[in-house]
């Protein structure tokens, strides 16, 4: 793919959080494999000053290409990239319900089907570290394992995808799907699905194809 073509499509993904409502301001992240290094947001900017050429080019290795200093979030990005190469985009929110959930140090957990968007049947959430630390990578990591989304505790929602359209559709569902537990959890207890009834969820899910980002 073009260059200039993935970082304006990394700027309209974030254009579509911001959109969406999954950020305000300037605390998401989005990153892109592109090649031997990764594309990333810069640190800082909000969406509206961003440019193509201002997006940051980061080694595998750590080494900034430029221009400009990456999000200060750029290491979990590059260890997701390079712990899952079937994964090509990592998109990050503090978007107000995954966030509120992550907070509760809680999992979201099989009370709707659609949780297997992620690949499970739940969505974990990582202990906390602080933002930019090996410690944030290897929780995330360990909270992503299998799957495509986790969150990560008093602080917010990481989402992968093969592309940046996946990556962005599961962000958004997650963050539905957090919206939703706890308005259900503030009048009842939600019933929660069977391991037996997730396995076929996701097994269908599979049967819509590669290409299929929600059925
Ligand atoms: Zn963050």
């Amino acid at each position: 793919m073009q260059p200039l073509l993935l970082r304006a499509q990394i700027i309209d993904a974030c254009r579509r959080m911001e959109a969406s409502g999954l950020n305000r301001g300037t605390s998401g992240n989005v990153s892109c494999r592109d090649g031997d290094h990764f594309l990333i947001t810069p640190s800082g900017v909000p969406v509206d000053k961003m440019t193509p050429a201002g997006i940051v080019a980061v080694g595998f290795d750590g080494h900034v290409i430029g221009p400009g200093k990456p999000s200060s979030e750029w290491h979990f990005h590059r260890d997701i990239l390079q712990s899952r190469p079937d994964m090509h985009a990592v998109v990050h929110t503090h978007s107000p319900h995954a966030t509120a959930l992550a907070c509760l140090h809680e999992e979201l957990p099989p009370f709707h089907y659609m949780i297997a968007i992620a690949g499970g049947d739940s969505v974990r959430c990582a202990p906390y570290a602080l933002f930019g630390t090996e410690a944030l990578s290897m929780h995330a990591l360990a909270a992503l394992d299998g799957r495509k989304a986790c969150l990560l505790g008093n602080h917010g929602l990481i989402a992968l995808g093969r592309d940046l359209d996946e990556a962005l559709a599961i962000a958004i569902e997650i963050e539905s799907l957090c919206e939703q537990y706890l308005l259900a959890r503030q009048v009842g207890k939600p019933a929660l699905l069977s391991e037996a009834q997730m396995r076929d969820v996701i097994d269908k899910f599979q049967g819509y194809g590669r290409n299929a980002h929600s059925p």
